[in-house]
């Protein structure tokens, strides 16, 4: 039998190359790893509560549309999904936020601007003095349609956040399909050519995300690589890099189990847990919602279809913004993908 230490002092058994399962409640077996300590124990065992704050922050999921079907995705996103959040929703929202004081709106998909609606709700928002921030895959401003997208977001000044996991061809191709790498060269190249990545103003961040099953490296020295390698072979600039890492569920989870590295996967979560990252971690100050406006702890949990809480599942125009600090948070093993290490969130890592 080996023994896996978890810091501080926990140890978990682990027999014939695998963990020993715990006796935890888990509904969606296929699509998250199933061995290895639950997450509330290890909290537990570091003496670490994990509750919401209250939020200021509304991370909305348009819909599953993309035109990309990215290896990595955890939402399982592609050009053949329908769900879509209607315009009945978004002013449903935007009713909500205006009560509860919302500051700042992350919007993400699926690629968010393929949502017909996105930029009359952008507007609606900007009116109300939200600040957006728009997870955009790059490769969208070149859709058909979407040409003058590029100038809409600079108009605004919206907050870009974009994904590009390597700054090599055959990595991102390999992840994202064929094709996408000079797409997204060309997309930040249009973007810095209106000033995003120039300016404060003008936020224009990349996400880097592990090609396998690894933890992404040190984020600092990682940017200094991208700034590099990107102004060097392509004259590129950006504002800051996000390192994330890969959750283990749905289409990722799918793949390290068709490979059999989703146990070690786990393994390799759990035995970087660090303490450091929990009161950092996204799902304390951000509600976040799905096409349909209902409410969850945090995207991973949305995909997973974990409602808020745990609890019953509500839309957001069923909470009040007061009942929210102090709620409970749920969680399952996936949740050691974002303390691992220096920790992941939307926002990069988490703890230096
Ligand atoms: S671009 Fe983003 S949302 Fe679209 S498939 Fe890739 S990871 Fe998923
Ligand atoms: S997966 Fe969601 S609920 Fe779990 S720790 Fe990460 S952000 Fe929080």
């Amino acid at each position: 039998m080996n023994e896996i230490s978890i810091p501080p002092a926990q140890s978990i058994r682990f027999e014939n190359g695998q963990f020993v399962p715990e006796d935890v409640e888990i509904e969606n077996t296929i699509n998250i790893p199933t061995t290895g300590p639950h997450f509330h124990e290890v909290l537990n065992k570091h003496e670490l509560n994990l509750v919401h704050e209250k939020p200021n922050e509304l991370q909305m999921n348009l819909g599953k549309l993309c035109n990309l079907a990215c290896h990595h995705c955890h939402v399982d996103a592609g050009p053949k999904r329908t769900e879509i959040m209607t315009w009945e929703v978004m002013e449903k929202i935007l009713a909500w936020a205006k009560t509860a004081k919302i500051e700042r709106a992350d919007l993400t998909g699926g690629a968010p601007e393929l949502n017909p609606h996105f930029r009359q709700f952008c507007d609606a928002l900007i009116e109300m003095g939200i600040q957006i921030t728009s997870r955009c895959n790059i490769t969208v401003l070149f859709e058909p349609g979407q040409e003058d997208l590029a100038q809409w977001y600079k108009d605004r000044e919206i907050r870009l956040v974009c994904s590009l996991p390597c700054y090599t061809e055959d990595n991102v191709d390999a992840q994202r399909g064929k094709g996408v790498f000079d797409k997204s060269i060309a997309g930040l190249q249009l973007l810095n050519k209106l000033g995003y990545g120039k300016s404060e103003k003008l936020s224009l961040d990349l996400v880097y995300n592990p090609i396998g099953a690894h933890l992404p490296p040190d984020q600092a020295e990682l940017e200094d690589d991208y700034r590099n390698m990107l102004g060097e072979n392509f004259d590129i600039v950006f504002s800051s890099l996000l390192a994330i890492t890969n959750i283990p569920i749905n289409r990722f989870a799918h793949a390290l189990r068709r490979d059999g590295e989703l146990d070690d996967y786990q393994h390799l979560l759990v035995s970087n847990f660090n303490p450091m990252t929990v009161d950092q971690l996204m799902c304390k100050s951000l509600i976040n919602l799905d096409w349909e406006g209902r409410v969850f702890d945090c995207d991973f949990n949305q995909m997973l279809e974990i409602p808020m809480s745990g609890g019953e599942e509500r839309h957001l125009w069923d909470i009040n913004i007061d009942d929210i600090a102090g709620a409970s948070i749920a969680t399952n093993r996936h949740c050691f993908g974002c303390t691992a290490g220096a920790g992941s969130s939307c926002g990069g890592i988490l703890a230096d």
